[in-house]
């Protein structure tokens, strides 16, 4: 290369993929070619951002350098490519008009809590004095109100609110935050909350703010519309207001998240790590299971010892904070039971202005439901516990093409995902199919991912229930587009999506733990260790199959669990044993239940993980109804004695763990009153070492060193952590997923990349 050519200038068209569209992308492109003396274009389309430049070498290196350091914070920028073109002239850098080509698509940016930067206008800035509104290219509602891409105003909710002279303006300056800010608003041309309060509507946000914060320290529930939905709300330390809340969403035994004032006011409720501190503060703004200190309502969680704490992410959380007496308040979603969380501004005035002190509500449409996000940190590692707000729609980058499939997902904690290029696009979280709400939403959100990202079906992909409504929607799909429709085992899929979430494609040795997966043998399964890869498994190990009395019945109710280990171990006997279960159940409904596990009636019987938990929750007394799911062995979790390092014994056949000793020995330890916090860490402690002498023998009869956890039992802390110490001590590496959840809501993301797999090798 000569002297002269690195001086030369070439004109080069660069390609960036990634979130860069709706997060202050064109405009740091702008002042960034500025700041290089670049001149050229730079333009927004449907497949990522493109920019024409004429530059020496050098400064098209520096140029792409800055973009991957200097990228605004909400930005993903995932690659970069440039190609040479024949040479132009240009006379200035500008930002053109977004243009639509291909099918290709870019990535739909997630909500994004409030920056620092607005904070700071609502003081200064004339037209938006405490506009609880406010956003800028960096913060602010987006995936919740989009409608279609590419991302523009009139393609969002915004549409009907004309922009007024200065937001005009500051929408088409370049040097301002809000370029091109697709909901940019003010005081005199924004949305506007108004609560409603028997009858009457307040209007003045001044006046809102008041009657608010009065009817919360007076112990008032209120419905407040959020981001992705409406919320239900009352103060966090009165006891009776939280149960009343309670009451209103159906004596609903889910642990309720805390919006705390601030981080320092969160600090006297909760421990907080460093790490967990990063999580609490991110632009995600996720709900954080913490560890409880004293304080709040005790309702609030119902005696676990972990709380959900979520700091301000909406400018009005802020306000009403900051007006607020009382430093924590419940925000939970405004919704009955097991349906989906509101969002329609009629549906919430009509459920809620009886049954609460009031309905907040503003003239903005929430266009795609979005619930908060749940996270949790294992040492400094994060786990997603709910893959909602400010996490999806982003995609996860696979190594695998995913064009065209459609992953339906599970059934109770469902998210579906649908593949583009090498990504999986998981829905946000849906819930429980079950409900027939639940189960419209699913399918509205379905036929809106297939018009936002283009999307057209070309294999589908479901569990193996028959009973499964997802997999009855991907029959449907199959029919009405004719194309194929595979089943994949569940445990499988688990296994799948943290391979898929951590880029690998090997054979690997999985752990599998769970409530229920229906099985290949058409019995329950729940508790699987697995040689797997993306095209197959083969189950090596699993706990010993145990009845499950009454069926459905019995996940619902630990203490039917309970007598189907004790009569599987104590055989006749059990009639006779002595239990602290006996008073709250009462002899003769124990009895039936023996019976009909004697007789053998409607008992299917599961290898789950899951019922065992119940099971020794209630044989110890801990819980005999789960009032939501896995509520059991999370009470069993937080008695743990963390200085207890004990266990008791089970015995390995060729192909089962039995864990009939161990019961027998728990029996004998209840009756000696052994505290149940040292029964329940020695419980955990047995698990442990099964799992880790299982896997340890497959991991020397097949030299793999790597284990996958999947399933949502291990979103218990203290089997996640000992049994990664345990294998590591045994030189196996530990493997768990980063940025899906270890729950049901993952299984899409494991069916898709099966599906992937199996097509690239013309298996399917
Ligand atoms: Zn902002
Ligand atoms: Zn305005
Ligand atoms: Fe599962």
């Amino acid at each position: 290369m000569t002297l002269s050519s690195l001086t030369d200038t070439t004109t080069y068209i660069i390609q960036i993929k990634g979130l860069v569209q709706g997060v202050g992308f064109r405009p740091f492109i702008y002042r960034l070619a500025k700041t290089f003396n670049l001149n050229g274009w730079v333009i927004n389309r449907n497949d990522g951002v493109l920019i024409k430049i004429s530059a020496t070498q050098g400064q098209l290196f520096r140029f792409k350098e800055a973009i991957f350091k200097q990228a605004p914070h909400a930005a993903i920028v995932h690659e970069i490519t440039y190609e040479e073109i024949q040479k132009e002239e240009f006379s200035k850098f500008e930002i053109r008009k977004s243009s639509e080509v291909s099918d290709s698509i870019t990535w739909v940016s997630p909500d994004i809590a409030v920056c620092k930067d607005c904070m700071n206008d609502l003081l200064s800035q004339e037209h938006r004095i405490a506009y609880p509104f406010i956003n800028c290219t960096h913060c602010g509602p987006r995936f919740s109100i989009i409608r279609d891409l590419p991302y523009d105003r009139p393609k969002t909710t915004m549409d009907i609110f004309p922009m007024c002279e200065i937001c005009t303006k500051e929408y088409m300056n370049v040097n301002d935050r809000r370029f091109h800010a697709q909901p940019v608003a003010c005081n005199s041309c924004g949305p506007r909350y108004s609560l409603i309060q028997k009858g009457q509507e307040t209007n003045k946000l001044e006046s809102i703010l008041d009657e608010l914060s009065v009817g919360i320290q007076a112990g008032g529930i209120f419905a407040m519309k959020g981001m992705g939905g409406y919320h239900l709300t009352c103060d966090a330390f009165n006891q009776q207001a939280v149960e009343k809340l309670r009451e209103l969403k159906n004596r609903d035994g889910k642990p309720f998240a805390v919006l705390c004032a601030s981080l320092k006011h969160a600090r006297k409720l909760a421990e907080i790590s460093r790490h967990e501190e990063k999580l609490l503060l991110s632009w995600k703004r996720p709900v954080v299971l913490l560890k409880r200190k004293s304080g709040l309502a005790k309702a609030v969680n119902s005696g676990l010892d972990r709380v959900g704490i979520l700091l301000p992410y909406m400018p009005f959380h802020f306000q009403l904070m900051e007006r607020l007496t009382t430093t924590a308040i419940v925000l939970t979603s405004g919704n009955f039971s097991d349906e989906p969380i509101i969002i329609s501004n009629q549906l919430a005035i009509d459920s809620f202005k009886t049954k609460t002190s009031g309905v907040l509500t503003y003239n903005r449409d929430i266009h795609n439901r979005i619930d908060d996000s749940v996270v949790k940190s294992i040492g400094t590692k994060t786990q997603i516990i709910r893959r909602s707000r400010a996490y999806a729609p982003s995609p996860i980058i696979t190594e695998l093409m995913t064009e065209g499939i459609f992953a339906a997902g599970a059934e109770l904690l469902n998210s579906f995902a649908i593949g583009k290029g090498n990504q999986a696009i998981m829905s946000q979280y849906i819930g429980d199919l079950k409900n027939l709400e639940t189960l419209e939403f699913y399918e509205e959100s379905y036929s809106r991912f297939c018009n936002l990202f283009k999307f057209n079906p070309e294999i589908v992909v479901a569990d193996m229930h028959p009973a499964y409504l997802s997999g009855s929607f991907a029959e449907k799909i199959a029919a009405e587009k004719q194309i194929k429709l595979i089943r994949v085992q569940h445990h499988h899929a688990h296994i799948a999506s943290v391979m898929a979430d951590q880029g690998l494609d090997q054979k690997v040795i999985g752990l599998s733990l769970d409530g229920l997966g229906l099985g290949t043998d058409n019995k329950i399964w729940g508790a699987e260790v697995m040689l797997a890869d993306l095209i197959s498994f083969e189950r090596s190990f699993h706990y010993k199959y145990i009845p499950m009395p009454g069926g459905d019945k019995a996940s619902q109710q630990p203490w039917r669990m309970a007598l189907a280990y004790l009569y599987e171990v104590f055989g006749s006997e059990a009639y006779d044993l002595k239990l602290p279960m006996t008073k709250a159940i009462g002899s003769k409904k124990i009895n039936t239940i023996l019976q009909m596990l004697e007789q053998k009636l409607n008992c299917p019987e599961a290898s789950s993980a899951g019922r065992l938990f119940d099971a020794v929750a209630a044989i110890s007394g801990i819980c005999y109804h789960n009032s939501f799911q896995a509520e059991a062995p999370m009470l069993l979790e937080s008695v743990i004695d963390h200085s207890e390092k004990a266990s008791y014994s089970y015995r390995l056949t060729k192909s089962e763990i039995d864990f009939g000793p161990m019961i027998r020995e728990i029996y004998s330890d209840i009756q000696n009153k052994i505290p149940t916090s040292s029964v329940s860490a020695k419980f955990h402690n047995t698990q442990i070492e099964a799992l880790t002498q299982t896997a340890d023998m497959l991991s020397h009869q097949h030299r793999i060193n790597m284990v996958v956890l999947s399933g949502g039992s291990f979103q218990n802390h203290y089997l996640v952590k000992n049994i990664t110490d345990s294998l590591n001590k045994k030189g196996i590496k530990v493997i768990l997923p980063e940025s899906v959840p270890v729950n049901d809501q993952g299984i899409a993301l494991g069916q898709l990349a099966i599906a992937a797999k199996k097509r690239s090798l013309g298996l399917i």
